[in-house]
């Protein structure tokens, strides 16, 4: 299992941003990633997964723990009979491809999504209607007590949710899907592709919808345009001039900087509409938004 020292974590997140880490470790296997988490349990050391960073904001100072980054088996993905199989640090797009190849539908809003079919558990991804949750069999969490297969309602799956601790890591996922043509799936694939691209900053450096959609007629990215906030900028970093619940790498950002964007953005929502935005990107190491002036 590869191991390393201090490896700059901006590297890893789609937002270009984060610190180095403590360590980091690419376990391959089911018994390498149970090693890996009793070594950082025995010596009282934080642990945190890491797929491919694509809704994650890490402290610029970095993380004092153990980063996991899946690979080997457990990043790989293949179809048997009619269920998807997935080590959890698979990129969805592998995922995806598997399916297609094999005539099996049901993963196409993946196409959406940029992360890895672990990540999608963690928070339970969905776009187009569908979600984790719809198309999940189960999945293997392994954990420094040991592993064990989990259902939808085991994981406690909802709105951009799981029931899942820190230093519970997916290690596998099945996902039931249906036959469906190839040609089919490669048809709403590229529907979905063009839609997302009419609607969100799809070649900028972000890390996905900042904010959870509220309860209210608005979602984030509507109630954060009518605050006036597309195109704020603070540091290297801007509210997306095309889509308000995206924050954008614009020149050299820092995670300070898209801190002090979302501080800013939920100041006015709740001044302007009295809503309280809660945050859909997961932190990483030493980061918080300070709270609401109520
Ligand atoms: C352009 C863009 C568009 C996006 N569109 C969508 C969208 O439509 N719908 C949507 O839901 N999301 C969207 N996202 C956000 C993001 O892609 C998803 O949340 C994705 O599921 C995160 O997966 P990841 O592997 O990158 O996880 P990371 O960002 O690396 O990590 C996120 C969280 O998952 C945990 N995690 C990761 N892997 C595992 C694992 N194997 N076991 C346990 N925990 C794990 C991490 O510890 C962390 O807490 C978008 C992001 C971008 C950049």
């Amino acid at each position: 299992m590869r191991i390393e020292e201090g490896v700059v974590l901006a590297r890893f997140t789609t937002i270009g941003t984060g610190g180095p880490a403590r360590a980091l470790a690419q376990p391959e296997t089911v018994p390498e990633l149970q090693e890996v988490l009793r070594f950082a349990r025995e010596r009282g050391l934080e642990v945190a997964t890491i797929g491919l960073g694509s809704n994650l904001l890490v402290a610029d100072e970095g993380f004092g723990g153990v980063v996991l980054k899946l690979a080997g088996e457990l990043a790989r993905a293949e179809v048997r009979g009619e269920l998807l199989v997935a080590g959890g640090g698979a990129p969805n797009a592998v995922a995806l491809h598997r399916a297609r190849a094999a005539g099996l539908g049901g993963f196409e809003f993946a196409c959406a999504i940029p992360g890895t079919v672990g990540g999608g558990v963690w928070m339970n991804a969905g776009a187009y209607g569908s979600d984790w949750a719809a198309v999940l069999e189960r999945a293997l969490v392994v954990s420094a007590d040991g592993d064990e297969w989990r259902t939808p309602a085991e994981l406690g799956l909802s709105y951009r949710h799981s029931g899942l601790e820190p230093g519970e890591v997916v290690a596998e996922v099945e996902f039931r899907l249906a036959p469906r043509p190839s040609a089919e799936i490669k048809s709403i694939v590229a529907g979905l592709q063009a839609q997302r691209k009419a609607a969100q900053p799809t070649n900028k450096r972000t890390y996905g919808s900042v904010f959870k959609n509220p309860e209210h007629e608005l979602t984030s990215g509507r109630l954060l345009e009518a605050c006036g906030l597309k195109g704020h900028r603070i540091g290297g970093a801007q509210i997306s001039p095309r889509h308000a619940n995206f924050i954008e790498n614009a020149d050299g950002a820092r995670s300070e900087d898209a801190i002090a964007l979302m501080a800013e953005a939920r100041r006015r929502a709740w001044e302007q509409y009295g809503v309280e935005l809660e945050h859909e990107v997961v932190f990483l190491g030493d980061l918080e938004l300070p709270p609401l002036e109520k």
